[in-house]
């Protein structure tokens, strides 16, 4: 019998990324017969939401923890985006060690890489195996990194200030003070290191994109024009976690037996993601608008945070209530109309409910595509990295979103959380967005089903890696 072919994926930290990266590996493992080896860099030992999703994967697919690398100093000071890059440069070495143990015993048919750990390049061509970039968000985002060399060296100024939107080939155009965090600041050391790795995709073999060619075809055809000198693309998303495949069913029953009381389409899910954080007077606003509006929810409550949007993204979350910071009387005052947990929600359970009707989300690209594939319409709420340009995405081009206007301070008071809730549960506004959802729910699957364009990108990728690997 032949030896299945081996494929190794490198994951960089944070759930978002983690997530993705796992259920490709598995698509590879279990529709495309390669045997897959998943090697993740930690900022800290394992959170258990992290543990939650490895110990689900089937076999077909191992995984390799490395050692947590960043200081004590670094772990309470540097900034979420800091502390990544950070712990992908000093995890090289380790990834390295991986690789070489791997390829010592049968070759690899590839090395897959999360785009933020394109350092790692080096390694793939140092034991001479084909480098693909795995891009866990959507087509803008992508159309940004490819671009930004050369906006780097065209335009002279921040980027927020720019007059006019800017304006990829193929997209919407987007403000420049709502392009990605790592790039609103030019002269910092983040933007160096995030400029420095987005020169780099281009020496991939290849870029797998969490995309789908019904959603953002004209971005990607933009993309793949011979000018752009861009490596093949391959649209293959939706890659998002199925339910039955990860074992969050063990902290999330509470979520599950409430919405199975509720009614039909009657629950808004309002959850920002692995690391999203609200200031304090935004929670107090947000739980006001909530109950103002008398919709039924569920809410994930996080610590609240004034100066920090991602303060949870890398953080330990279980030791601490944040229920504590709601307002006082919140939880008594909408028993019967709401739920709030603590931190962490079974995200695709609750999606996939026949009572979630809405979703205000933060626009983190996987919480979008989960949204899509249950057909559940949004409120864009969005917080930080490329969230904003989603947000954009969402409510102007896809226009399967409404999103609630700020006052000048930022702050969005709960009259405007309560007039944007009823407008998507009982307005003419929310029936606009319902149907679109519906009609992309309906694309996402054709993309991947049987000859849909996901599962042809993906297996034409497949072929190609195996005829390299085995030539005949
Ligand atoms: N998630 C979850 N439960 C939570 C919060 C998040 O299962 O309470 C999952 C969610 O389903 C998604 C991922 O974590 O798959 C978050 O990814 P996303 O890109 O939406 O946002 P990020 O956390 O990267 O900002």
């Amino acid at each position: 019998m032949e030896e299945q072919l081996r494929i190794a994926i490198l994951a960089t930290p944070g759930m978002g990324h983690l997530i993705p990266i796992v259920e490709l590996a598995k698509r590879l493992a279990l529709h495309n017969d390669f045997r897959v080896i998943c090697i993740i860099p930690v900022i800290r030992s394992p959170s258990k939401a992290m543990k939650g999703v490895i110990e689900g994967l089937p076999t077909g697919i191992d995984h390799v923890f490395l050692p947590p690398v960043l200081t004590i100093e670094e772990l309470e000071g540097a900034q979420p985006g800091i502390q990544v890059s950070l712990t992908m440069t000093r995890s090289l070495p380790f990834v390295r060690d991986v690789l070489k143990s791997l390829v010592e015993t049968t070759p690899l048919a590839a090395f897959v890489l999360d785009h933020s750990a394109s350092d790692a390049l080096d390694i793939a061509k140092e034991f001479n195996v084909p480098p693909y970039i795995f891009f866990p968000s959507n087509a803008l985002a992508l159309s940004l990194l490819l671009h930004l060399p050369k906006l780097d060296e065209t335009i002279p100024c921040e980027y927020r200030d720019l007059p006019e939107p800017l304006q990829l080939p193929g997209c919407i155009p987007i403000h420049g003070r709502d392009l990605m965090d790592p790039i609103q600041d030019r002269k910092g050391e983040w933007y160096k290191s995030f400029l420095r790795l987005t020169k780099r995709l281009r020496l991939a073999e290849g870029i797998m994109i969490n995309t789908f060619m019904d959603l953002q075809g004209r971005a990607i055809k933009a993309l793949e024009v011979d000018e752009a000198g861009n490596p093949p693309l391959y649209p293959i998303g939706p890659i998002i976690q199925t339910g039955s495949s990860t074992n969050q069913l063990v902290d999330g029953s509470e979520c599950l037996s409430w919405l199975d009381n509720q009614p039909s389409g009657s629950v808004l899910f309002v959850s920002f993601g692995s690391g999203g954080t609200l200031s304090y007077d935004q929670l107090n606003e947000l739980a006001l608008g909530l109950e103002l509006s008398e919709q039924k929810f569920l809410w994930v409550v996080r610590r609240p945070d004034n100066e920090r949007a991602n303060a949870a993204l890398l953080s330990d979350q279980s030791r601490e209530d944040p229920l504590v910071f709601l307002p006082k009387g919140f939880v008594e005052r909408t028993r019967g109309q709401g739920l709030v947990v603590p931190s962490w929600a079974p995200q695709a359970h609750v999606l996939s409910h026949g009572s979630t009707g809405g979703f205000l989300t933060h626009c983190g690209w996987n919480s979008i595509l989960e949204s899509i594939m249950n057909g559940v319409p949004l409120i864009a709420w969005p917080l930080y990295s490329e969230q904003r340009m989603n947000a954009v995405l969402l409510v102007e081009d896809l226009k399967v979103a409404l999103r609630p206007k700020a006052d000048e301070k930022g702050l969005v008071d709960g009259e405007e959380i309560k007039k944007v809730i009823k407008g998507l549960f009982l307005g003419e506004e929310g029936k606009i967005v319902h149907s679109r959802m519906k009609d992309l729910k309906s694309a996402a699957e054709r993309a991947i089903s049987a000859g849909g364009s996901s599962i042809r990108a993906l297996s034409e990728l497949a072929s190609k890696l195996a005829s390299k690997a085995r030539p005949l």
